[in-house]
């Protein structure tokens, strides 16, 4: 394989695919659809474009196999967020390159991810690899708004998506520590539950300048207060005390034992507060309540009738969604209404005992020794949640190398990625399909 080659080809490939603006709303995922089509026609590759509302195309594509095993479903999204162009270096839109990054919206989230699971399908194709499985390639709309045009309506309205054993998706990542050395290959088999609430307390309008008690706004700031105190309690699912354990060698000695068995470490006081200090350890290990969302009232002189709050709340799966609502109304107190205006199914995490979870493993320890793989919850939602609903095995993992600090630019300014990770990235999907389906 000529890889100076395939990464020259990738890397214009996804130029090509940044320059086609396909923010979400209105997401014109189409175009990027149609772009996909063109390059996997000119390989012989079967592909079809679905448009289940105008605009919002998503593609699918067929490597075959002979049957033997069941499909793998490599999945990406078309759409990306809004920019705000005056704070980007380059433009988000023009596939602009600069000392060996590329600059653009989606360059990490996920149009990179779309550009490699491609390049993977036409190298097994050109190389001729005898495959036990379909490689199923799909690239979707509407991820960015909840997946309605997207992996959503693909799952109620094309059968043949549910048979894919293994499914990989964007989430996780190879974590690089500051100095660029690999820290960790975070894969996600699973998320948490979306549980989203909206709050409304209702008083007595009247005069600013003649307060009483009946005023909504203070009853709502009353209840929210006591809420929002609530340290609610761990809980911790076996892939996350999977999760601590794995990183417990790279701490220091002091917390090593901490990590090796979480739930022990987590009864010292200490200990806890430290971690969950950590926003996206806090995260793993418990239910978790936001209030996003403040209105009441619209003039100086005014006490409103009525005021209301969002609460974004964010369950451990198999939490109990009842008994979570029946605390959080006993801790606001009856003068608040609480409806559910958003919420996602409990699903329980993938297994982490399978063919492909393996090959991650091999993979790892053969390039990269002593770098642990590790399971993660996401704390956010992903189209993951799709799949695993009709049983697929699916690992948010992007075989991408990334630090930290680069991947906070997801959704910001000055998204981009360093090219040498299309090299890379590809190598490894190629290498992992040919483990669970050569
Ligand atoms: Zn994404």
């Amino acid at each position: 394989m000529d890889w100076d080659q395939l990464l020259n080809e990738a890397t214009h490939h996804l130029q090509e695919y940044i320059r086609i603006e396909t923010v979400n709303p209105p997401g014109n995922e189409i175009e990027g659809a149609r772009f996909f089509k063109k390059i996997f026609d000119g390989e012989a590759i079967p592909c079809q474009i679905y448009e289940p509302s105008p605009g919002r195309g998503s593609l699918l594509a067929t490597l075959k196999g002979d049957g033997s095993k069941r499909p793998i479903l490599l999945l990406s999204h078309i759409d990306v967020v809004p920019v705000e162009k005056e704070g980007w270096e380059a433009p988000p839109f023009a596939g602009v390159i600069k000392d060996g990054y590329l600059y653009g919206r989606g360059t990490l989230d996920c149009k990179s991810l779309g550009i490699a699971e491609m390049m993977a399908l036409l190298i097994l194709k050109r190389q001729e690899v005898k495959l036990k499985r379909d490689i199923l390639f799909f690239a979707a709309a509407d991820e960015e708004t909840g997946g309605r045009w997207g992996v959503q309506w693909a799952m109620e309205n094309l059968p043949f998506l549910k048979e894919p054993e293994y499914a990989l998706n964007e989430g996780g990542q190879i974590i690089l520590s500051d100095n660029g050395v690999p820290d960790r290959y975070a894969v996600s088999s699973g998320q948490k539950v979306i549980f989203q609430l909206q709050l409304k307390t209702r008083g007595t309008s009247g005069h600013g300048s003649m307060p009483h008690p009946d005023n909504p706004n203070v009853k709502l700031i009353h209840g929210l207060e006591t809420l929002t105190r609530w340290e609610t309690p761990y809980r911790i699912l076996p892939m996350v005390k999977e999760y601590f354990y794995k990183m417990a060698p790279k701490q220091p000695s002091y917390e090593r034992g901490f990590f090796e068995d979480i739930e022990k470490g987590l009864n010292d006081p200490s200990f806890s507060i430290w971690l969950t200090s950590n926003p996206i350890y806090n995260a793993m290990l418990r239910n978790t309540i936001s209030l996003t969302i403040l209105q009441g009232g619209s003039k100086a002189n005014v006490i409103p009738s009525d005021a209301t709050a969002t609460l974004d709340c964010r369950l451990i799966p198999g939490t109990d969604k009842k008994e979570f609502l029946k605390e959080i109304k006993r801790r606001l107190g009856d003068e608040i209404e609480v409806e559910v205006i958003a919420e996602s199914d409990s699903l329980p995490p993938s297994s982490l005992d399978t063919d492909l979870y393996r090959a991650i493993q091999k993979f790892a320890s053969e390039n990269d020794p002593g770098c642990p793989v590790v399971p993660s919850l996401l704390p956010g939602a992903t189209d993951s949640r799709f799949l695993r609903e009709c049983g697929i095995i699916t690992y948010d993992f992007c075989p991408f190398r990334v630090t930290e600090k680069e991947s906070m630019r997801v959704h910001g300014n000055n998204e981009r990625i360093d090219l040498e990770n299309l090299r890379s990235g590809t190598k490894m999907l190629v290498e992992i399909i040919k483990e669970v389906a050569a």
